[in-house]
């Protein structure tokens, strides 16, 4: 990560830091709202099962979207920790500030993501 200055590798370890705890702390959210809908699904009456049905599809969803943010979030830091972060991992050109601002946890530059 030649190619980031001091600052700039500073901004991208806080916001990756920032985003892995906001994550954890919203996929507790969601764990105890999936919990929630399960129990739903004993409530009688069709339109109330359609509801808790689309509810839990729903929280599957971002569930499974949280849970490939935290993967991306935690092979980011693990690029870090070995020192090549923010190198693309298909070409190995350097990642692009402003690219990196945006998604801190893309592994790829602009032109292989
Ligand atoms: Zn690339």
């Amino acid at each position: 990560m030649d190619h980031l200055d001091p600052d700039q590798r500073q901004h991208l370890r806080d916001e990756l830091e920032r985003q892995l705890t906001r994550l954890e702390r919203s996929m507790k959210i969601s764990e105890a709202a999936t919990e929630t809908v399960e129990l739903d699904q004993t409530a009688v009456g069709r339109l109330s099962r359609m509801d808790s049905l689309q509810n839990q599809s729903l929280a599957k969803n971002l569930a499974e979207r949280e849970q490939a943010k935290l993967a991306h979030l935690l092979e980011a830091l693990k690029r870090w920790e070995a020192g090549v972060y923010g190198v693309c991992t298909e070409c190995r050109e350097p990642v692009a500030f402003g690219r990196l601002l945006i998604m801190p946890e893309s592994p790829t530059c602009a032109s292989c993501g």
